[in-house]
C-alpha cells in the first residue's frame, strides 16, 4: 500500500469547542477542537469538516500537533532515528537496541531516544522482527493498541483516585473514521489474518487480549483512511550531476520516512487545490493557510493528489481507491476559479481570445466559443518534446508560452532547466532571473510556505549569492 504525501480522512465524528457532540449528547471531554481559527461543521455528505471562523491571513499557523503514534518506514531504518525521526547522517555510531540479540537493526540518535522507543513499543516487539517485516501498518496498529490499553489503565486508576477529568486518548481515537464497510473483502481478510496472528503472539502477555483482534482490524482500517506520511528533506550525493567546477551537485528531495496518526489534522477534508498546507518539523505537523481564507470557507488539505500535477481522472481514481470518496472540489469542477492556480488539465491558452484555462480536448473555448484546433496543439506538444530531448530549453519555453497558461507548472520546470543551463555556463545573472520566474510559479501553485517553494528559494539564493 502506498504511503502518500499528506493523507487525511473524510468523515470524522468530532467535538465542537464546547465539548458537545453534534448528535446532542453532552460529553465530559475537554475541547480538543478549540482553535482560534476554525470550527468543525457537519453535513451528511461531507461528514465533519473544518471551517474558517474568521478571516485567516495567508501563511497563518492553523494547527500545530504531535503525532498520536508514528512508525518509521523500514527503508529509512538506517538513516533516521525511530524515536524522533532526526537524521543519523552525522551520528557515528548510532545508539543500538539494549538487547544484543535484537535483529531490527535500528539506530538511535541518543540513548534517550532508545529508552523512549523501548518503553513505548519496542520492548514488546524486539524479538519478533520477522513477523512485522511484511506488514508495516500492523506495527503502527499495534502501537495504537498499546496506547489504548495504557490509557485505559490510567483511566481506571484515576477514576478512583481523583475527580480530575480522565485522559481523552481513548475517546479521541474513537473519533477517527475507519470506513470498514468499504474496504475490499481481500483487504479485510488480510487485516484479520494479521490481527489473529498478533493476538496469538501476545496471548501470554500481561494484557487482556480478548478484544485485540477486533481492535487491530479497525486500527489497520483507521491507518489507511487517516495515516499521514511524515516528510523529511533527505540529501543524496550519488548524483551524476556536476557543477561548473566539477563538484557533485547534491540531490535534495522530500522523502516520506514514517507513517503517523494526527488526530486534529484528521478533521480536515481533501481538496485537489487545497487552501491549507501540511508541513513537518521533526515529528510535529503544522497546518498553514496557503492563501487568505474568508470566514465560513472550508479548510482543505490535500490527501496526496494535486490538481497542479495530476490529471483529473487519475486523481479521482486514487481518491476513490484509497479513501473511498468521489472528489467534488473546485479543481474537479468543469468551470475553474480564475483566482486559483491552473490545474494540469486546464492550462491551454485559447488562440483566439487568450483565455488560458481551456480544458484539454475541449471542443471550444468557454470564453469566446471559437473551436479549438487540437491537432495543431498536439503537433506543438510533439515539437516541444523533441526540443526537451535535445535540451533546447529556450525553444521549449517559447513554444510552451504559446499554448499554455504562463503560470503552469510545466512552464515553471522549463524556467528551472534554463536557470540550471545558464548556471552551468557561468551566466549567473540570467540564471538568477530564470530561477526567480520558477520560484514565482512554484509559490503560486504550491503556496508561499510550501517545501516546494522553500526548495526553489534555496536554489535561487544559492545562485543569487554567487552572481
Ligand atoms: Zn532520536
Ligand atoms: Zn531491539
Ligand atoms: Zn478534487
Ligand atoms: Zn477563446
Amino acid at each position: 500500500m502506498d504511503c502518500w504525501k499528506k493523507l487525511c480522512p473524510t468523515h470524522i465524528y468530532a467535538f465542537n469547542s464546547n465539548g458537545v457532540r453534534r448528535d446532542g449528547n453532552s460529553t465530559k471531554i475537554s475541547p480538543i477542537l478549540k482553535s482560534d481559527h476554525y470550527n468543525v461543521n457537519h453535513t451528511n455528505d461531507e461528514g465533519d469538516f473544518a471551517v474558517a471562523e474568521h478571516k485567516i491571513p495567508g501563511g497563518s499557523l492553523i494547527v500545530q500537533e504531535y503525532p498520536y503514534v508514528f512508525q518509521i518506514h523500514d527503508t529509512h531504518r538506517k538513516r533516521v532515528c525511530p524515536g524522533c525521526l532526526s537524521s543519523l547522517d552525522g551520528i557515528k555510531p548510532p545508539t543500538t537496541c539494549r538487547q544484543s540479540s535484537c535483529n531490527w537493526k535500528l539506530g538511535y540518535c541518543s540513548s534517550r531516544c532508545e529508552t523512549r522507543h523501548w518503553f513505548s513499543v519496542h520492548m514488546y516487539v524486539c524479538p519478533f522482527r520477522e513477523y512485522f517485516a511484511r506488514n508495516q501498518h500492523l506495527l503502527l496498529a499495534f502501537q495504537m493498541w498499546i496506547r489504548f490499553i495504557t490509557a485505559q489503565e490510567r483511566m481506571a486508576s484515576k477514576i478512583s483516585a481523583t475527580t480530575k477529568p480522565v485522559t481523552t486518548d481513548v475517546l479521541r481515537l474513537n473519533t477517527l473514521v475507519d470506513n470498514l464497510d468499504q474496504h475490499s473483502e481481500a483487504d479485510l481478510q488480510r487485516y484479520k489474518q494479521d490481527a489473529v496472528f498478533l493476538s496469538q503472539l501476545f496471548s501470554f502477555s500481561v494484557y487482556d487480549t480478548k478484544d485485540l483482534v477486533e481492535q487491530l482490524v479497525r486500527y489497520q482500517a483507521v491507518i489507511r483512511c487517516n495515516g499521514f506520511g511524515i516528510q523529511r528533506r533527505m540529501t543524496a550525493n550519488h548524483s551524476s550531476r556536476r557543477d561548473s567546477e566539477d563538484r557533485p551537485v547534491l540531490d535534495v528531495k522530500m522523502d516520506t520516512v514514517a507513517t503517523s496518526i494526527y488526530i486534529l489534522a484528521s478533521k480536515f477534508n481533501h481538496s485537489c487545490q487545497p487552501n491549507v498546507l501540511a508541513l513537518f518539523i521533526g515529528t510535529q505537523l503544522q497546518l498553514r493557510a496557503i492563501r487568505p481564507i474568508l470566514p465560513g470557507q472550508p479548510l482543505y488539505i490535500s490527501y496526496g493528489p494535486l490538481a497542479a500535477n495530476s490529471p483529473l481522472l487519475k486523481r479521482q481514481e486514487q481518491l476513490l481507491e484509497h479513501y473511498f470518496f468521489e472528489c467534488h472540489c473546485q479543481a474537479c469542477q468543469v468551470v475553474p476559479d480564475p483566482r486559483l492556480p491552473p490545474t494540469i488539465d486546464q492550462i491551454y491558452r485559447c488562440p483566439h481570445c487568450k483565455y488560458n484555462r481551456v480544458c484539454s480536448m475541449a471542443p471550444a473555448c468557454p470564453q469566446c466559443e471559437n473551436s479549438i484546433d487540437w491537432n495543431n496543439i498536439r503537433r506543438v506538444e510533439r515539437t516541444i518534446r523533441m526540443h526537451q530531448d535535445g535540451e533546447e530549453w529556450d525553444k521549449v519555453l517559447e513554444l510552451q508560452l504559446g499554448i499554455y497558461h504562463n503560470k503552469a507548472l510545466l512552464v515553471g520546470k522549463t524556467y528551472d532547466q534554463l536557470a540550471l543551463q545558464r548556471y552551468m555556463s557561468h551566466r549567473l545573472l540570467d540564471a538568477c532571473q530564470y530561477c526567480e520566474q520558477s520560484v514565482q510559479i512554484v509559490r503560486f501553485v504550491y503556496g508561499e510556505s510550501s517545501p516546494e517553494a522553500a526548495e526553489e528559494m534555496y536554489k535561487f539564493c544559492g545562485i543569487a549569492i554567487e552572481s
